[in-house]
């Protein structure tokens, strides 16, 4: 029996996260299901928005499934899921995006993002100058670049992919990203002459007008924080929408499944949200816990059910609100199953 430990958040977070867990109920798993809350709702119960408990009752977990959070303009806020990045060590973000209808994607992308998740500018460090300017830290580790390097080849070779692309901007950061980009190649070697990996690097800038434009360049994409961030909804936004795409934070001990978007209040609660990120979240995790053919089971889902309009969701123009585009999914399945 694998423990998950369920946070629904705020927003959409509760509905997507619903549907998540009707699909994985539908999948028979041994999994036992613990669910705590983490944001505005424990903020209001507890007055902090990340308690004690809740972070040990993830830390003793095998998988979190994460919903999502609103950012409340309290100024001391830190956001729960970056002190769970952090305490937890989920140094690896990966985020696939792929295109599973041509009619509604403006690119035909299929390119797995790994963003490093726990440097760069993230810590939001900030400080004014005497003369009013203001100097953000950027930080980044020789150690922290080489492991989400190694992390991106061993994923690309489990994953069975062909290439791995560096994405950077050394043409101005000379010394931080220079270091990310030489470090990736001293990797690069290895896996090119024992696992016949690929690789390459590209700026950041032009990575963002590559994916529009000539996405089958891409295969498994290495970068750092915020180069990441913005990819990875780029990439989104071409393959229909911020609903569309999962994530796995991964580290050694821990790892938390979410989709990419945000808590969307202004959906919140109207049964539009499209639950699709959620759910390849929970088979991403459904993979990570080795349970490879039920998670196949639900990308196929997820595949028949798009392929026909009439199951569509409203963000991409469909008629299909969250429930009923759930029970779609949840039908395919237990047609499946049944065939078995
Ligand atoms: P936050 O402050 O929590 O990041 P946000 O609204 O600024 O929230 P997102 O939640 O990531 O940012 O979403 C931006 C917009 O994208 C939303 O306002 C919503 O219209 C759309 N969107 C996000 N998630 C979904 C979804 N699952 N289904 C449909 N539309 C979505």
């Amino acid at each position: 029996m694998h423990k998950i430990c369920v946070i629904p958040g705020d927003g959409v977070g509760p509905e997507v996260t619903d549907s998540a867990l009707t699909i994985l109920e539908c999948l028979d798993v041994p999994l036992s299901i613990e669910k705590t809350q983490v944001g505005l709702e424990s903020y209001e119960r507890s007055g902090a928005y990340l308690t004690d408990g809740a972070l040990e009752m993830a830390s003793e977990a095998d998988a979190i499934l994460f919903g999502s959070l609103t950012t409340p303009r309290d100024p001391n806020y830190v956001s729960p899921l970056l002190l769970m990045r952090w305490n937890l060590d989920l140094y690896a973000n990966v985020r696939p995006a792929r295109c599973l209808n041509p009619e509604f994607c403006l690119s035909p992308l299929d390119v797995i993002i790994v963003r490093e998740n726990t440097e760069g500018l993230y810590g939001a460090v900030e400080r004014e100058l005497d003369d009013g300017k203001i100097v953000t830290e950027r930080t980044l580790s020789e150690d922290g670049c080489k492991r989400i390097v190694e992390f991106a080849f061993k994923y690309t070779i489990a994953r069975k992919r062909k290439k791995v692309s560096c994405i950077h901007k050394a043409n101005v950061l000379r010394t931080s990203d220079e270091m990310f980009r030489k470090l990736f190649y001293g990797s690069a070697v290895n896996y090119a002459f024992y696992e016949k990996i690929k690789s390459d690097d590209y700026l950041v800038d032009a990575t963002a007008m590559y994916l529009a434009k000539e996405p089958e360049r891409f295969d498994v994409i290495v970068t750092l924080n915020l180069y990441g961030d913005i990819l990875s909804d780029e990439a989104a936004g071409l393959t229909g929408g911020l609903g569309f795409a999962p994530s796995a934070n991964i580290g050694d001990e821990h790892a938390l499944f979410e989709p990419i978007h945000g808590s969307a209040p202004d959906i919140a609660n109207m049964d539009i949200a499209n639950p699709t990120g959620s759910i390849l979240s929970a088979a991403m995790m459904l993979d990570h816990l080795g349970f490879l053919d039920r998670a196949q089971m639900i990308h196929d889902a997820i595949n028949l059910v798009y392929s026909d309009k009439n199951r569509w969701t409203k963000d991409i123009g469909g008629r299909c609100g969250t429930e009923e585009f759930t029970w779609h999914v949840k039908n395919e399945i237990e047609k499946m199953a049944a065939v078995r």
